[in-house]
């Protein structure tokens, strides 16, 4: 996606609440000398540097990241400045937590389970098997305690976390044999990342950790028996139909991903109460726009699969869900023994899911039922 279409995109509602957010927080007097967050401040504009973990412009991840940054410049009037790399331009994919955290950049765009090997808590903040939508991981985050959570978990390494970005459903992935039983999943080589992959290990696969940017070639070369990416918008662009030939649902391991920004500590702290509330803003409508982006963006690219690339669409049988739901309950419940933090993000995730599954049952999932003539 083009710089123009980003600056498109805030014609509507971001503007509004670029607006409202502003109007909150800046003083009334037009006078830029006159603002008291410029005072004693040099009047350059901060200039940060953002590594992400997305090849550059990756459709929805990567121009989501893009989006973010282009958002901070606006809604500071151009007082902060945001260069955006992608994967291996500044540091590679899997660095970027290192980087942000040494301050070799201030802003670092990823998904949190990349960074299990950091802090197992760390996966709860992205995706979870069989854990919770993207409506309700946005609940948990901004008014159900999970965000604070996030705070606590990467304060020792001197970062920031803001919630950046959510794909929604994803899809179980791209595989050259069909799955009937769980024994179909034996010994297959898999690209799929934090606590799906250990779903997978305790199902007798393998799972492998890879960045997007290598996953075609993986899958092409045998490298890879299998991978899961996103959805059909993201896995489209990477043309990963054209070396597998069934594509699974539903994404069972990742029910709503979010994506991360994580911030240098010492670099937000440094920033205005203004300009803060003004990065925290922006990445609150990054991370509405990009699950809009996937819902509306997904559907297009599945009929394209199917119609024009001869996708054989699966879905994972009942019986191998319903087992990869016992043994994913019995993985996610064992992070909480790795160390105090896990326990405590692992009980508030699992109450929090608890709660909000029965609202959940008589609303959205009874709504979706009812839609499709169906009662589950
Ligand atoms: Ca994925």
């Amino acid at each position: 996606m083009k710089r123009r279409q980003f600056l498109g995109r805030l014609g509507s509602g971001a503007v509004v609440a670029g607006a409202g957010l502003a109007a909150a927080c800046k003083p009334q007097a037009p006078a830029p000398q006159a603002a008291p967050a410029a005072a004693g401040r040099s009047t350059k504009p901060v200039k940060w540097k953002m590594v992400t973990t997305w090849p550059k412009n990756f459709p929805g991840l990567g121009t989501g990241a893009n989006y973010f940054a282009e958002l901070i410049t606006q809604l500071s009037g151009g007082r902060i400045e945001v260069k955006v790399y992608g994967a291996k331009e500044l540091v590679p994919a899997f660095e970027v937590f290192d980087a942000v955290s040494r301050g070799t950049a201030q802003l670092g765009h990823g998904a949190a389970y990349y960074w299990k090997g950091k802090s197992q808590a760390a996966q709860f903040f992205a995706a979870v098997p069989f854990g919770l939508t993207a409506d309700e991981m946005n609940a948990w985050l901004y008014h159900g305690g999970g965000m604070q959570l996030w705070q606590e978990t990467y304060a020792p390494f001197g970062l920031v976390p803001l919630a950046c970005g959510n794909t929604g459903v994803q899809m179980a992935g791209w595989f050259n044999r069909e799955i009937n039983t769980l024994d179909d999943l034996k010994g297959l080589k898999m690209r799929i990342p934090g606590l799906g992959g250990e779903v997978l290990a305790r199902a007798g696969g393998v799972p492998v950790s890879l960045p997007g940017g290598e996953l075609f070639t993986s899958l092409q070369s045998g490298a890879i028996d299998a991978t899961e990416w996103v959805g059909p918008y993201n896995d489209l662009a990477f043309g990963l139909y054209k070396a597998a030939k069934y594509y699974y649902y539903p994404g069972w391991h990742e029910p709503g991903t979010t994506l991360e920004c994580m911030v240098n500590k010492q670099a937000f702290e440094a920033l205005s109460a203004e300009l803060q509330a003004i990065v925290r803003g922006a990445a609150r409508i990054a991370n509405q726009d990009m699950l809009a982006e996937y819902n509306a963006r997904n559907n297009q690219a599945l009929k394209t699969l199917v119609d024009e690339h001869q996708v054989e669409l699966r879905a994972l049988p009942d019986e191998v869900l319903r087992r990869l739901k016992t043994l994913s309950d019995e993985v996610v419940a064992e992070v909480a023994d790795k160390d105090a933090q896990s326990r405590r993000v692992y009980t508030a995730f699992r109450d929090f899911r608890e709660q909000v599954t029965a609202w959940s049952n008589v609303s959205e999932r009874a709504y979706l039922d009812a839609r499709a003539g169906v009662r589950l």
